[in-house]
């Protein structure tokens, strides 16, 4: 990436800073972001403790907001008073989505075991208080496309995103017709990520936006290492690459989606 292309905007939709936190991370963090040029991180939260955590780091950081969530690898749904934190932390004046929040059937030893009931019964609960609250939501779906268009279906004033976008074209354009964007992760930038790199190649100018996932899944060239905001950068480029299209409209048009999703400052650019 040249200078030149470090000066359009990013904005990183998706990223753990309290996990990079935890790893030492923090300051690699920022300095990558501002490296890249990305002027704006969303910071997603996996449950009450951990958005309360992400709360903590968007006050002390002018360029970050968080997000309030309950991942569906959390092994209840949320009780009584777990809603009402969460709900609390969403009133916050930097919580800008509902989020992580989803399915994820992809059940191995080790990554989680939440029965898909739990997981059901806690999607719904968090799609109730984004309707009730006019938030967007950050979607996580794991081998359960299916299961995760029926749950936004019934919830059909919510809007939101699709985080780590892992369809092909086809679902991405059921997505879009929901009224969510598609958001592509290190995961469009691997050689054998065909369907999603259709999906990068066909969805509407409007219709995407680019994260990182970050600690998770470094993209090319970054694999292998633990994964940075800044590294967003090299996921725009793949994109487009895919799109036939410059850096600088890939920057500019997943920014401007990005800040109109999430209300965030410069959103009328
Ligand atoms: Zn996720
Ligand atoms: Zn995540």
């Amino acid at each position: 990436m040249s200078d030149a292309t470090a000066r359009w905007p990013l904005v990183d939709t998706h990223c753990h800073l309290v996990l990079l936190e935890e790893r030492g991370l923090l300051s690699a963090a920022f300095e990558s972001a501002e490296e890249a040029g990305v002027e704006q991180i969303v910071s997603v939260g996996l449950n009450v403790e951990d958005s309360d955590r992400n709360r903590t780091i968007a006050e002390a950081h002018d360029n970050v907001w968080f997000t309030v969530g309950w991942h569906p690898h959390e092994p209840h749904a949320p009780d009584a008073a777990q809603q009402r934190a969460l709900e609390d932390l969403l009133a916050h004046p930097r919580a800008v989505a509902v989020g992580e929040i989803g399915i994820d059937l992809f059940f191995r030893s080790g990554y989680h075991d939440t029965p898909f009931e739990e997981q059901q019964r806690a999607v719904h609960i968090m799609l109730d208080l984004a309707a009730a609250r006019g938030k967007p939501v950050v979607v996580h779906d794991r081998d359960a496309h299916s299961e995760v268009l029926a749950a936004i279906g019934e919830h059909p004033s919510v809007r939101g995103v699709m985080h780590c976008f892992s369809g092909d074209a086809a679902f991405a354009r059921m997505c879009v017709a929901a009224g969510y964007v598609i958001s592509f992760a290190g995961m469009v930038t691997f050689p054998h990520s065909e369907a999603q790199q259709a999906a990068a190649r066909e969805v509407g100018e409007c219709d995407y936006v680019v994260e990182t996932d970050s600690p998770f899944l470094a993209p090319v060239p970054h694999r292998g290492r633990p994964n940075l905001p800044g590294y967003v950068a090299a996921t725009a480029a793949a994109v487009a690459a895919l799109r036939g299209a410059g850096e600088p409209d890939v920057r500019a048009q997943s920014t401007v989606t990005a800040r109109r999703l999430f209300g965030l400052p410069g959103h009328e650019r």
